[in-house]
């Protein structure tokens, strides 16, 4: 018969269910060796570009034969064991990453496994509706208002990035989505950052067409937060000169230092100027959850928008990013078409209308079943515990004499080593050049080294080494831990790096002359 083929298909991508639950349960037990060995592990492989492009052969063409399922997952798995930098091992306080929670990896199989279209509520009807109640969770969590609207996200970059367009359309002062730039008064709109805003915001200047240049910088005070002052006399001074300001963006959590705006005073000016609140919380937001969140902090809930990202603070898998806004139709009216080819006609969420993407993942099962598991409590001691953790590290190195530390916010702690016949003379110019190279040679040496991994901030004219605990499985030790490594690997370069002109004088005529 000449479709035989076509009636009994034997296709390669199928498998049994008994062989997909072979190669799924060797793949659980591989993933659980995994998460209970991290701690005797590397963090990383020392390894170069070249020698993991070689482990992958990276130059081979597509294959012209398949490969049996079974081996396809051992060597996979294998090769990423072997490749991966684990920011879920316990010494892992690089950027603002969190390690993934178990519940949400397997989360994000069972996502996978049912693999309903968020974008539709029709297509996700279970899925859509948890979507719903875990980005609401995250607003009681925070004590964002209840009654408003909300979307997960790949991450924060386009958290905020919805947030910017939904305060675009709200305040542009014309119909921006249909006119687009084309408008005279295009040319005017302006918004308001500090400079120790997340790079999204020229991100979302840039693509939306306004261009960088609409972004007034606010400049900051010692401590990273901006100027309220400046803000104002910016504003005033744009209206002035005949412009249009729209937004202005605070940060609760700066990337570097952890820093939180004035968020009631920014709230102040917004109404006062009829301006969009956005709130860049992407990882501090969660903090606001501590019953002794200050005041400050509690002021994510004054926002129109509030990007935040349970890829950070709510430790699940990358990627979730979440915006929440106050008022329930602005993010419609931000992004909804109804094009006809939909047939969408339930009462419910469509959340293709929602945001950038149309089609859209089950991202939100694993944020869903963290706070399930974990409970708003469960949350609490954590967060705390990662604050608790930054604060000791902060003591270990106000205690330490071969640490400066610069300060801690949040769970971000920043200091550097400085060796301690140069302490008194770190402010000279030939030794701050050198204070810089030798902290930037621990951060790639500890990098390499696999036993912890931190980031950096620059402080002025600092280069500060900056750890940020968003991470559930370290403990006290590993933070000590972090203090010795930074301290050996720091006495190690320093003897191998240090100019001759620095060398201690060192007294020729030995103790006894
Ligand atoms: C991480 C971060 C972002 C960007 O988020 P992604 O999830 O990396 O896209 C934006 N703003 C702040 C304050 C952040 O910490």
């Amino acid at each position: 018969m000449r479709d035989a083929h076509l009636s009994d298909r034997a296709t390669p991508l199928d498998m049994t269910p008994e062989e997909f639950a072979d190669v799924g349960h060797r793949l659980v037990d591989d993933l659980a060796e995994l998460l209970g060995s991290l701690r005797e592990r590397p963090l990383g492989p020392d390894v170069t570009p070249e020698e993991v492009r070689a482990a992958l052969d990276a130059a081979a063409s597509i294959p012209e034969e398949g490969t049996e399922a079974g081996k396809l997952m051992r060597d996979t798995t294998r090769m990423l064991v072997e490749y991966s930098l684990y920011n879920m091992h316990p010494r892992f306080f690089g950027y603002i990453t969190a390690g993934a929670a178990p519940i949400g990896v397997l989360a994000d199989l069972l996502a996978s496994g049912t693999n309903p279209n968020n974008g539709g509520w029709a297509l996700s009807p279970m899925a859509s509706e948890i979507e719903a109640q875990a980005t609401r969770w995250i607003a009681e969590l925070v004590g964002f208002p209840g009654g408003g609207d909300g979307v997960l996200t790949s991450g924060g970059n386009v958290a905020n990035m919805i947030g910017f367009y939904a305060a675009r359309a709200a305040k542009a002062g014309w119909d921006v989505r249909a006119d687009g730039l084309k408008s005279e008064e295009a040319s005017v709109l302006r918004l308001y950052a500090s400079g120790s805003t997340h790079t999204w915001v020229q991100k979302a200047a840039d693509l939306s067409g306004l261009g960088t240049s609409a972004i007034r910088w606010i400049e900051t005070d010692a401590v990273e937060r901006m100027n309220m002052p400046a803000l104002q006399a910016a504003i005033e001074k744009d209206l002035d000169d005949g412009h249009r300001p729209f937004m202005v963006v605070g940060t609760c959590g700066s990337v570097s230092t952890g820093a939180v705006d004035d968020l009631p005073a920014i709230r102040d000016l917004c109404d006062t100027y009829d301006l969009w609140m956005h709130v860049d919380g992407a990882y501090g937001a969660f903090a606001a959850c501590l019953p002794n969140a200050p005041d400050e902090l509690r002021a994510v809930a004054l926002a129109d928008s509030l990007a935040l990202d349970p890829h950070k603070w709510m430790y699940t898998t990358l990627e979730a990013g979440c915006v929440l806004v106050r008022d329930p139709s602005a993010l419609l009216a931000a992004f909804s078409y109804q094009p006809e080819y939909y047939y969408f006609q339930q009462e419910a969420k469509n959340y293709f209308e929602r945001g950038i993407q149309n089609s859209r993942g089950f991202r939100a099962l694993k944020v869903w079943m963290q706070l399930k598991q974990a409970g708003r409590a469960g949350y609490v001691r954590m967060i705390t515990e990662d604050i608790e953790l930054a604060q000791r590290f902060y003591d270990i190195a106000v205690a330490r004499p071969e640490f400066e530390a610069f300060g801690t916010a949040l769970s971000i702690t920043t200091y550097r080593y400085v060796p301690e016949d140069l302490r008194s003379r770190a402010a000279e110019v030939e030794v701050a050049t050198y204070l810089n190279e030798l902290n930037e040679g621990i951060q790639a040496r500890m990098e390499k080294g696999g036993e912890a991994f931190v980031s950096h901030a620059v402080l002025g004219d600092v280069y500060a080494l900056r750890m940020c605990v968003v991470n559930f499985r370290s403990t006290l030790a590993d933070v000590e831990a972090l203090a010795d490594i930074t301290a050996k690997l720091g006495g190690a370069l320093d003897r191998q790096l240090r100019p001759e002109g620095l060398r201690p004088v060192v007294d020729v005529e030995g103790p006894h002359a």
